[in-house]
């Protein structure tokens, strides 16, 4: 049986590429999308979200709205031009989707969340691959229903290496870190996929060629990732082509093996220079629980050749 999906986005280019991911094959069943600011804004979440859904025929997938700023903001969050050189000037790239088939739908992320927690139970897969604002708001409406789902997998953090927006601090997790520290604090056992892995899963750019020839969506696709390898030709010369950070999360909820992780107990600094950087306590470190099962290593062949199967099969319809 399939297992069900849910996925927390702030969709720009991985994480685009996270839905195709999620859609290529009959072993996932996506229910819902749930959309958080980050990458981009969260308006601009969710119509991509709807768009790249629409491109890939997978209209029936609701869209929920989600947190429009960090965990006490008073404004909604903008991308500030750095990012927009990363994911482009809307966060899909040269990709200039039609105006998405509908709208985002009742209720919020949190409900939603909390809704399909309790539906579905262990069934159901959490993969988070933004800012973790919906998942803290879904633990403050409802403490318990995300403890009953069969696993939540956070792409976020950078336990042994450098961040990418500090020396210390990942994206994700520095755009909201004290929604990040609500979430880590609270004891949910979680799967973090961080820096530490998806930094060493490239996608090589041949890859966008046999993606052009599969059609509109692969050219879709193509377009949207282009330009993400471009920005990261810019920033890690050398190195071709785009990590896949948020396919990996979901790649390692339908499939634990293809990392190997150390179990932590992990909080998160909330402000200063070392703002977003994740940490153990010394008071947890003798502690025998440890709810986060950190990623460490990846088998990265066997997870680029599931991920560019799924691809295939997304983008010529399944
Ligand atoms: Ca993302």
């Amino acid at each position: 049986m399939a297992r069900k999906l849910l996925l927390d986005l702030d969709v720009g280019a991985d994480d685009a590429l996270a839905i195709a991911y999620a859609l290529g094959g009959p072993d996932l069943e996506l229910l819902a999308v749930t959309a958080v600011f980050g990458n981009v804004s969260q308006r601009e979440a969710q119509e991509n979200a709807m768009s790249v859904l629409d491109a890939l025929g997978a209209r029936l997938v609701p869209v929920h709205p989600g947190a429009v700023g960090a965990r006490g903001a008073e404004l909604p969050w903008e991308p500030d031009p750095s990012v927009r050189r990363i994911h482009g000037p809307r966060g899909l790239g040269r990709w200039r989707p039609p105006a998405p088939s509908r709208r985002a739908e009742a209720p919020t992320a949190p409900s939603a969340i909390n809704r399909l927690c309790r539906e579905w139970g262990s069934e159901l897969a959490v993969v988070a691959t933004g800012p973790l604002t919906n998942l803290a708001a879904a633990l403050d409406e409802d403490p318990d229903a995300l403890f009953a789902a069969g696993s939540v997998t956070v792409m976020g953090g950078a336990v042994s290496c450098e961040g990418n927006v500090s020396a210390v601090a990942e994206a994700n997790i520095a755009a909201d870190p004290a929604s990040a520290r609500r979430v880590l604090e609270s004891g949910l056992p979680l799967t973090l996929v961080g820096l530490d892995v998806t930094m060493r899963a490239f996608l090589p750019r041949g890859a966008l060629e046999r993606w052009r020839d599969a059609g509109p969506a692969g050219e879709a696709l193509a377009a949207i990732v282009d330009f993400y390898m471009d920005s990261y030709e810019g920033r890690y010369p050398g190195r071709d082509g785009c990590p896949l950070h948020d396919p990996l999360a979901v790649a390692v909820a339908r499939d634990p093996l293809v990392v190997d992780c150390v179990p932590m107990a992990l909080s998160c600094e909330t402000e200063g220079p070392l703002n977003g950087r994740l940490f153990q306590r010394l008071a947890d470190l003798p502690r025998a629980r440890k709810p986060h099962a950190v990623a460490m290593d990846v088998d990265v062949d066997r997870f680029l050749r599931d991920f560019e199967e799924r691809l295939e099969r997304a983008l010529r319809g399944r």
